[in-house]
């Protein structure tokens, strides 16, 4: 049957009629059909990829492109007098995922499949997932985000398997999503669930109950760690999730005749972050139950599991006490202390141990010695695991080490969310790039074609001009779209500094209430949200949410300044954000954002990079030149060594600069004072002023003159649109084809 009869026959006869529900739940139908009959990669090995998170974004746009169908379904649509932009919002936005971590896993997938390797996704199938941000009296305020619909593109399927707690044990299910390759092969992403999940548990916000593990563990993503109650909620989700997949890793080899000892000819198991590293001693559990002694178990299991490091905050690296381990999952404690012992037997070095003196289990190291790769996410991060947060472990296991530079699928990232620029690009250098994203570089030859130019700043325009549009109709704002858009968005964290960006901004209003104002106006955007538990972070979201309000509603400075908080920052909010940025704020203290993938997000729709030395920006710098980027800040190598001389103090910078001492003072002006909570604004005042842990003041200065130039630069359209040329012609380097070609070859090794 040709779309055209599926779509009259699945939303309603007269197509003209349907309402934009309809013709929505009528695609989905027949898209998930589509993707089920489309031929699935196979082969021998298969690459398991375990993640806590997959950000997955709407799945209806995406599916159509990839199964090469998006722009006939427009067309008929459009004959009906039908808009696809408007169907698709009808869809709910999956929530599976944070922030950069899960949206790498979902891009990470696609690029899987599009590739056609044989892969797939194993996570849990959250009901809430991560929270619904609001804004009331300029606070977050955390809600439930419920995604799942009677009619959805999860398929229920007949896989269980009873999964054992310490005291008791609850029956899994596992629910299928089809990852469609771009014209190519699918894949699958297995989400887990219990049965007995009881979204009733939840009344307003995001309070629970805890305790009841049968009742919640799906309930949410990260739920609140602040408590006893809530780090066991992990730890019980953990558990759920690794031995939910190694159960059916085992299976799945099994019945392709592995014969066990052989497993890693047959599975390659990715750990995306600590969180599922307890797959590990779960595997060697379930291949002792077959029979296979212990020392055997590790072995097999040590040339199948590799692991990926995303962080090198302390706080974030996961030590479970053996306490918690005990109550939730005593059948691995044996084997974590056999895995311990061997490696306390071999290495005389209390930085390496597993067990450490307080009885915590680091799962990192657990990952390290029991895995048969470590990878860092970017050139920067991936050396300063080596020389400094791991050099111990790459002392040990040198030849385990390799560098994955993270990427992002630019089907998503470009051709569906930046349409105008995709067929532009179709037309000038053809349609190569698809497939092969360094034929971007094709438009190097350009860079001096002025209508080329041109049409790179006319394409822009129109971004700005839709966003301004769907800003004003979901948050009701007002901005001018030919002012400077400067935009930040991301999770709320200090070391990613926004507070660095507010007091840009207050040093901005200043400016403006003593008459110097700027010569092109500009709008700042935020978004982000911060974790519920999380005090400063939610502070910083109140200033710029204060800022908001006293900046926008001031007659006198709004025309040349205007502040915007993005109500829940999420991937359909990036997809209107990204393409219609001037310049992207990547202002992470430098050695702290170990890639980043906004940056390169951005860098692929034509925004230029005003960013530190960190992360993936290092890469983007290298590539782009130092004429199409605006670098400022203190070196990774200054900035380890702060830390370690603990030298660094913020009150000085605040005595010796006038500019910084009158902006974080307006923090707890009477002006600020008067739309904002005095006890979260001074909070965050002694906090910049007393420690200021992620040296915003350290950088300020620097950053202030680098944003001046970038915005003086931006006048000069002609000079501009050669920098947004160049960094579009650059960015195939960060097509996740080209990390996931690189996992494969190096790490996963399929056929
Ligand atoms: C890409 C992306 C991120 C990661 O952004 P960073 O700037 O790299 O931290 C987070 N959230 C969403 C919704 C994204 O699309």
């Amino acid at each position: 049957m040709s779309i055209r009869e599926l779509l009259e026959q699945k939303c309603c006869n007269n197509l003209a009629a349907c309402t934009n529900e309809q013709l929505y739940y009528g695609l989905l139908g027949i898209v998930k059909d589509l993707a089920k009959e489309k031929e699935s990669n196979k082969g021998k090995k298969k690459i398991y990829y375990i993640s806590a998170e997959f950000l997955i974004g709407k799945l209806l746009s995406n599916n159509l492109i990839n199964l090469g169908l998006y722009d006939e379904v427009a067309e008929i649509l459009k004959e009906y007098g039908k808009d696809i932009n408007l169907i698709e919002q009808v869809e709910p936005e999956p929530s599976l995922g944070n922030g950069g971590l899960g949206r790498l896993a979902a891009c990470f997938l696609d690029s899987m499949a599009t590739l056609g390797l044989n892969g797939d996704g194993i996570g849990l199938n959250y009901h809430f997932g991560l929270f619904l941000q609001t804004f009331e009296n300029n606070l977050q305020k955390e809600n439930k985000n419920p995604w799942i619909e009677t009619e959805s593109w999860l398929t229920r399927t007949e896989v269980t398997y009873p999964i054992q707690f310490g005291g008791f044990t609850v029956q899994s299910r596992m629910y299928d999503l089809e990852v469609t390759g771009f014209e190519n092969r699918t894949n699958k992403l297995h989400l887990f669930d219990i049965e007995t999940v009881d979204e009733n548990l939840v009344g307003d916000g995001i309070n629970f109950n805890k305790g009841d593990i049968m009742k919640n563990l799906t309930l949410f993503l990260y739920p609140d760690d602040s408590d006893d109650a809530g780090r066991l909620l992990r730890v019980y989700q953990q558990y759920f999730m690794v031995s939910n997949a190694a159960r059916l890793i085992l299976s799945e080899c099994e019945a392709k005749g592995c014969n066990l000892y052989d497993l890693p000819d047959y599975a390659a198991i990715q750990i995306n972050d600590t969180h599922p590293s307890m797959v590990i001693p779960e595997l060697i559990r379930l291949l002792m139950e077959k029979g296979i002694r212990i020392q055997d178990a590790i072995d097999i299991v040590s040339k199948t599991c590799a692991y990926t490091n995303h962080t090198i905050l302390a706080e974030a690296l996961e030590k479970w006490p053996m306490d918690y381990l005990n109550k939730v999952v005593p059948q691995l404690m044996p084997i974590i202390r056999e895995l311990d012992t061997i490696v306390k037997d071999k290495f005389n070095d209390k930085s390496v141990a597993i067990i450490d003196e307080e009885n915590r289990v680091h799962m990192a190291h657990m990952d390290i010695h029991y895995g048969y790769s470590v990878n860092g996410v970017a050139y920067l991060h991936t050396e300063i695991l080596k020389k400094n947060e791991l050099h111990n472990f790459y002392k040990i296991y040198p030849e385990k080490f390799n560098n994955k530079t993270n990427g992002i699928t630019f089907r998503r990232w470009l051709m569906y969310c930046n349409k105008g620029l995709r067929h532009y690009l179709d037309e000038l250098i053809g349609i190569g790039w698809h497939k092969d994203a360094d034929e971007l570089e094709k438009l190097l030859t350009h860079v001096n074609d002025n209508t080329v130019l041109e049409k790179l700043l006319e394409i822009k325009q129109e971004n700005k001009k839709n966003l301004v549009v769907y800003l004003k109709n979901t948050q009701g704002l007002e901005i001018d779209e030919n002012s400077i858009f400067d935009i930040q968005i991301k999770r709320l964290h200090e070391y990613k500094r926004q507070q660095m960006n507010a007091l840009y901004v207050i040093h901005k209003y200043l400016e403006i209430k003593k008459g110097k104002k700027p010569s092109t106006p500009i709008t700042v955007i935020f978004g982000a949200k911060a974790a519920p538990a999380y005090v400063i972070a939610k502070d910083i979201i109140h200033l710029i949410l204060c800022l908001q309000e006293v900046i926008n509603q001031d007659p006198e400075v709004s025309p040349y300044l205007k502040v915007i908080m993005v109500e829940n920052y999420n991937v359909t909010k990036a997809e209107k954000l990204i393409p219609a940025c001037d310049i992207s704020e990547q202002i992470s203290l430098a050695s702290k954002e170990a890639s980043g993938t906004g940056n390169m997000k951005f860098m692929l729709n034509g925004a230029v990079t005003l960013g530190t030395m960190d992360g993936a920006n290092v890469e983007i710098a290298d590539l782009v030149g130092e004429d199409n980027i605006y670098i400022f800040g203190e070196s990774s190598d200054m900035v380890i060594k702060h830390y370690e001389k603990a030298d660094y103090v913020s009150r000085k910078f605040y005595e010796e600069e006038e500019e910084i001492k009158e902006a974080v003072d307006f923090i707890i002006s009477d002006t600020l004072l008067k739309v904002g909570q005095k006890e979260n604004l001074e909070r965050l005042y002694y906090e910049l002023l007393n420690k200021d842990w992620f040296m915003t003041l350290l950088d300020y200065k620097d950053y202030a003159k680098k944003k001046e130039e970038a915005y003086k630069d931006y006048e000069d359209r002609n000079k501009w649109a050669k920098k947004m040329l160049v960094n579009i012609a650059k960015a195939g380097f960060f097509s996740s084809d080209r990390t996931i070609a690189e996992y494969n070859k190096d790490i996963w090794k399929l056929g």
